[in-house]
């Protein structure tokens, strides 16, 4: 690399745009001061990007070579290998006998040649992410009320909104950048902030109000607030009749669920008694913490609602969401300045594998695959003669396919489902017994790899180039400044080598990224009167120098409907992309998680992120300046809990569940309120031989979203 390189950060959905500069002994990374998500900011993962790097040099780390049933190939030999058996499989058992498992780790390019060979031309709908694991739910909410999965908003909403309320988001923790410009936003000019979460988290530093509510109960909250604002006149009824259905029925069933201000509270667990709040260092009646919020939503129309995995990763998530969206809509403050409902993702890309149809129950560019119309119209564009309507299996429903045998191959692509999946020791069953999985990845050991027939060496995030969209829509390009090491290759040409192989050359035939991205712009467009809110058709006939070129947008960027640079909010004139153009509320009634605590198993276990940890540690674990923030996963456990389990700060305790068991040290915390602990997400068997989280959960998912509930965990806890 001669000079400096713009590309984006590979870890979360803020999207933070980074400049890579050479040095004499490798690369210096720094914040992109012109890139609108994060202008120069980095948190500590971003600023050890290089630290990764440097300790996979030096490390025999990366994986370098196919493999084959353990014998090294070179890549003709490989691609046409895994072609034939993909070919077998197909012959012996039909086209539904293959799945892929992908990833937010994936560029949008690349997501797109997934979904295009599996769906398109092997003709199987199952195709699914591990994004089902971090934003399904919101997917359907979206769909819900506004008719497409939009997110209304942008970034600096949080900057001019005068209430920020954050639900089910450690936002300091887990998009630390955007925590950053909250911060600055607040001490500009006093930006009240309320965090709403089960535990006192970092966020609540420069929070003005933190409601410690009762895991799961957010519906419940949402709809104690929609049913006091209708009450109070506090809802814009204008706004109501003019752009939205379904209010009435939305409202009726909240004020069956939570009449008054009081039902609220206990629903919500905030009804604790003095001793808890005592030892819990939530002071303060929950009561009049609650009367506080209500009367600050009501009062400030400049509202952002910020929510994340605490409200999707539930049974109930779905609903969740719309509980959120409804107090939105009825005070008609969706895609205004400073006004929105406003989903962050977990990934870096988990916007981009949406846009292109990564998620089972999601066709490309949006469309929807039990739609006849939209069926057709990407088996004309792809000139496929297999696609099919009708969904695929979502996560946790494959692997169950996979474990029965229906399922005879899966290629899993950059991600971990033998960690991150819930009831994870299934999983590993399931992949012992699956006759081929291939898994495309970077590193030579995860514990997905172990159960691989196939090793595919897959471009890491310095080698890789394409692109991928954040959580407010706006597309960044991710671009190469290290050789690809070894025999490793982008994921694209992996799939095109394998597509080509198997015979479907003609429909494979791209060059290089900038192709991919013109024919995914081009299905944007197709056929697309403005009904369909994604659109990016300003770049189907963008050359590869534009593309090379490209500074972030945000979609919609369509050559016909929306201004050239993309658009920075959605429906702030009311009209939605749904047949009749109204957003729709809907009626939801707040419902108990479906693992509840017992004799057995007392204790509720909540899990999330680390600071400065990513998913399963496969990169952030080799920098020794990440790991020194938390180098081991700590259980955090209320006092009052480690005195009646006879638990001491610093020791060993063993945490049973159902499915499994992990070991972990304690911490005694005041973050946590009794009858509540916690686990970080991320430790897992190559990093820790104590069992990671992944074993403990039961995969009880929402009956909508397909996303398991990972934050609702009965427990045990003991001395070990
Ligand atoms: Fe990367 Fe997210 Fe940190 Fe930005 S906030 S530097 S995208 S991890």
């Amino acid at each position: 690399m001669r000079g400096e390189v713009k590309t984006t950060c590979p870890y979360c959905g803020v999207g933070c745009g980074l400049i890579v500069s050479p040095t004499r002994d490798g690369w210096a990374v720094g914040g992109d001061p012109d890139h609108p998500a994060n202008r120069g900011r980095l948190c500590s993962k971003g600023a050890a990007l290089i630290d990764t790097i440097t300790a996979e040099m030096k490390r025999d780390f990366r994986l370098l070579k196919p493999e084959i049933d353990g014998k090294t190939v070179d890549w003709p030999t490989a691609t046409q290998e895994t072609a034939d058996r993909l070919r077998a499989t197909i012959q012996k058992h039909g086209p539904k006998s293959v799945a892929f498992y992908v990833s937010g780790q994936l560029l949008t390019e690349d997501y797109y040649i997934a979904n295009k060979l599996i769906k398109g031309f092997i003709g199987s709908p199952h195709i699914d992410t591990n994004s089902r694991l971090c934003m399904a739910s919101t997917v359907v909410g979206h769909k819900r009320a506004f008719g497409a999965d939009v997110v209304p908003g942008c970034y600096e909403d949080l900057e001019i909104a005068d209430l920020v309320v954050l639900t089910g988001s450690n936002l300091a923790w887990c998009h630390p950048v955007l925590n950053q410009r909250l911060r600055t936003a607040k001490e500009k000019h006093g930006t009240k902030i309320v965090v709403i979460d089960p535990r006192k988290t970092a966020s609540c530093d420069i929070a003005d109000l933190h409601l410690p509510i009762k895991p799961g109960s957010d519906v419940a909250l949402f709809n104690g607030l929609l049913a006091w604002l209708d009450q109070n006149g506090h809802c814009d009824l204008q706004y109501v009749a003019r752009h939205v259905s379904g209010y009435e029925t939305a409202v009726a069933e909240a004020r069956a669920d939570c009449p008054d201000i009081e039902s609220t509270a206990k629903k919500c667990g905030l009804d604790y008694p003095s001793e808890i709040s005592e030892y819990a260092d939530h002071d303060g009646s929950g009561l009049g913490k609650l009367e506080t919020f209500f009367n600050w939503f009501a009062a400030f129309d400049r509202t952002v609602t910020v929510f994340s995995q605490g409200v999707n990763q539930s049974s109930s998530g779905s609903d969740k969401v719309n509980a959120i969206i409804n107090t939105h809509l009825a005070t008609g403050r969706v895609g205004k300045p400073g006004a929105s409902p406003f989903s962050v993702t977990g990934q870096p890309n988990a916007m981009g594998g949406r846009e292109v149809g990564g998620l089972a129950n999601q066709l490309a560019a949006h469309m929807d695959p039990n739609d006849v119309n939209d069926v057709d119209r990407v088996r004309r564009f792809w000139n496929s003669d297999i696609l099919e309507p009708g969904e695929g299996y979502k996560a946790v429903d494959m692997f169950r396919a996979i474990e029965r045998g229906e399922i005879k191959a899966v290629w899993v692509m950059a991600t971990n489902p033998a960690v991150s999946l819930p009831d994870a020791d299934r999983v590993r069953l399931a992949l012992s017994r699956c006759p081929l999985v291939i898994v495309s990845d970077t590193v030579n050991d995860t514990d997905t790899l172990r159960y691989a027939h196939i090793k595919l060496p897959a471009a890491g995030w310095a080698e890789k180039s394409g692109t991928v969209t954040n959580s407010e829509r706006r597309i960044s390009r991710q671009r190469p400044f290290r050789e690809l090491q070894g025999d490793a290759k982008p994921d694209w040409w992996i799939m095109t080598q394998v597509a080509r192989a198997m015979g479907y050359g003609k429909a494979f035939k791209y060059r290089d990224p900038a192709d991919i991205f013109a024919e995914h712009a081009a299905l944007s467009e197709f056929e697309n009167d403005g009904m369909r809110a994604f659109d990016i058709g300003q770049w189907q006939k963008a050359k590869k120098s534009a593309y090379d070129a490209m500074e972030p947008f945000q979609w919609p960027a369509s050559r016909k409907h929306q201004p050239a640079g993309g658009s920075e909010r959605l429906y702030g004139n009311g009209i939605f992309t749904t047949s009749n153009g109204r957003a729709r509320m809907l009626a939801v009634a707040h419902k108990l998680p479906m693992s509840q605590p017992g004799k057995e198993f007392p204790l509720i276990a909540n899990s999330g992120r680390y600071r400065d940890q990513w998913h399963t540690m496969t990169r952030t674990g080799t920098a020794a300046r990440l790991s020194a923030h938390r180098p081991e996963p700590l259980l955090e456990v209320n006092i009052l809990d480690a005195k009646r389990y006879k638990l001491t700060d610093g020791g060993i305790a063993r945490i049973r569940s159902k499915r499994g068991t992990a070991l972990m040290r304690v911490s005694v915390s005041d973050a946590q309120m009794p009858g509540e602990v916690f686990m970080p997400m991320h430790w897992n068997d190559v990093y820790s031989s104590a069992g990671g989280i992944g074993r403990l959960p039961t995969a009880h998912v929402d009956p909508f979203s397909g996303q398991p509930e990972t934050k609702h965990i009965p427990v045990s806890i003991e001395p070990f």
